[in-house]
């Protein structure tokens, strides 16, 4: 074997080995003291399930099941303590409180539910003239695509606008399954957003996040959020450096196109929600005259009105 092949042979075996981790128990997780609810979306609860944090939009978590149980997921006190979801409260919920424009539907993973499950939250909800946006937060394309029939297609298609808003952390979990089910969706009308954690190991590299990215968008999938790991328990062994995140930010920013830009936001802690950071771009101001740095770390004078 020539010494080039064998390199390409081992990155993809080190590729394998990291996206797997996002599954594996760590010791380390033993030790560390996160939160049991870092986003302290108990406070936020309206109803079981529901949580409504920001003005216009909520969160419907209808399962604790899920396809992935990733090590760092920020909800993982739900896998034993979920109390169900209400329906019917939602509903009187979103009723009373017609600024809700947007509700996401999430879990665990809404596709762990039967398609007739599924159906009837969705149904009940579109039902509501205040609901504009559907959305579905999932691991199916990743971790169960075959899920993914064509009756599920034309079911959900029933009660467009819906959006799919698609976890997925590293380019090896693009299979040509993913590709299938993902293009099945879009041939239908149905948009998909990906959603990406930032993991220590397994995607804290801007080549790897480079590929994600851009075959992302080559299936028609926008990169919409590239996410700090939240704060919960054992998650410690996954965090990254806010500033590294952003070194990786900047980075990509001058090699990839803005289509394949996601965000890079994170959850504050004690419920303050999310906040997307960006590094600083204003070097100086001067009245309305403003010394900015573009991609290249050039220095630019812009005149503002
Ligand atoms: C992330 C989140 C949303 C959706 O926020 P977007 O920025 O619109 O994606 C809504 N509610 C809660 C509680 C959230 O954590
Ligand atoms: S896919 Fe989402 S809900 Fe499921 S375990 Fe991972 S982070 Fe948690």
């Amino acid at each position: 074997m020539k010494i080039s092949n064998f390199n390409v042979y081992l990155t993809g075996l080190i590729h394998k080995k990291s996206f797997k981790k996002q599954f594996i128990f760590a010791k380390s997780e033993l030790k560390d003291n996160g939160l049991k609810d870092p986003l302290n979306e108990e406070i936020f609860k309206k109803a079981s399930g529901l949580i409504h944090r920001y003005n216009d939009r909520v969160v419907l978590t209808v399962t604790n099941k899920c396809f992935a149980y990733c090590r760092f997921c920020f909800r993982k006190n739900n896998w034993q303590e979920f109390d169900g979801f209400d329906l019917e409260a939602t509903l009187s919920y979103l009723k009373a409180n017609k600024q809700i424009r947007e509700i996401l539907i999430s879990g665990g993973d809404p596709f762990t539910l039967a398609d007739r499950g599924l159906e009837k939250i969705i149904a009940t909800l579109r039902g509501l003239e205040t609901i504009e946006i559907i959305r579905i937060g999932t691991r199916v394309l990743t971790s169960n695509p075959k899920r993914i029939s064509i009756d599920t297609v034309k079911m959900i298609k029933r009660y467009t606008p819906i959006w799919i808003a698609a976890h997925i952390n590293h380019p090896d979990e693009i299979t040509k399954e993913f590709e299938l089910a993902s293009g099945l969706l879009i041939d239908n009308g149905i948009p998909i957003v990906s959603q990406t954690v930032l993991l220590k190991g397994i995607n804290d590299d801007h080549r790897v996040l480079k590929e994600l990215f851009c075959r992302l968008v080559k299936l028609r999938i926008k990169p919409y959020y590239l996410f700090g790991c939240d704060q919960a328990k054992g998650n410690e062994h996954f965090r990254v450096p806010i500033q590294k995140a952003l070194d990786i930010m900047s980075k990509l920013r001058g090699k990839i196109s803005g289509l394949c830009m996601p965000v890079y936001a994170f959850d504050l802690p004690n419920g303050g929600g999310k906040v997307v950071i960006e590094s600083q771009n204003i070097l100086e101001r001067k009245k309305n005259v403003y010394r900015i740095k573009n991609f290249e770390g050039g220095e630019f004078e812009y005149r503002d009105v």
